[in-house]
């Protein structure tokens, strides 16, 4: 399973080897054998696991984050405006 995660400062991509400086993210990718890789921003984008959006004019980063089955796509997914105060003229 894929997993957005935050670094602390000691986690190594390991594709391009590089350590990812805390706060930049990464993903976390867990394997079926138990062993997880981590991927830098950079790498995630060339293999396709995180791509940018555009998100009240800014290009925000999202990982892609696997599915669950019984969860409802249409859920969650996107939830732009939540909280739309009132507003009176
Ligand atoms: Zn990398």
């Amino acid at each position: 399973m894929k997993r957005g995660c935050i670094s602390l400062g000691q986690v190594k991509c390991d594709d391009c080897q590089r350590i990812i400086p805390h706060p930049e993210r990464y993903l976390a990718l867990d394997r079926e054998d138990g062993t997880t890789e981590r991927f830098c921003v950079d790498c995630s984008l060339k293999r396709g696991y995180a791509r940018y959006k555009m998100e009240r004019g800014e290009l925000v980063l999202t990982f892609m984050e696997e599915v669950v089955e019984e969860k409802d796509q249409a859920e969650g997914e996107e939830k732009g405006e939540e909280k739309k105060e009132e507003e009176k003229e």
